[in-house]
């Protein structure tokens, strides 16, 4: 399944739509990624607001 990026959280996704900010809006492409793993101890997750863990892009576009 092709994967989706939220282009309201950058968040990488294969649902219907985001799981994170429940928007549908899709960005058409990416720069760099970030692996969020444990949103609770990770220091880029606090400085970026992220408490839905998974895979982000760092800039849209
Ligand atoms: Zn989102």
């Amino acid at each position: 399944m092709k994967r989706k990026i939220c282009k309201q959280c950058k968040l990488f996704y294969t649902e219907a739509q985001c799981p994170n900010c429940k928007s549908e809006q899709l960005a058409n492409g990416f720069k760099g990624r970030l692996h969020i793993l444990d949103s609770k101890t990770s220091h880029i997750a606090k400085e970026l607001e992220i408490t839905y863990e998974g895979e982000y892009a760092i800039k849209l576009g």
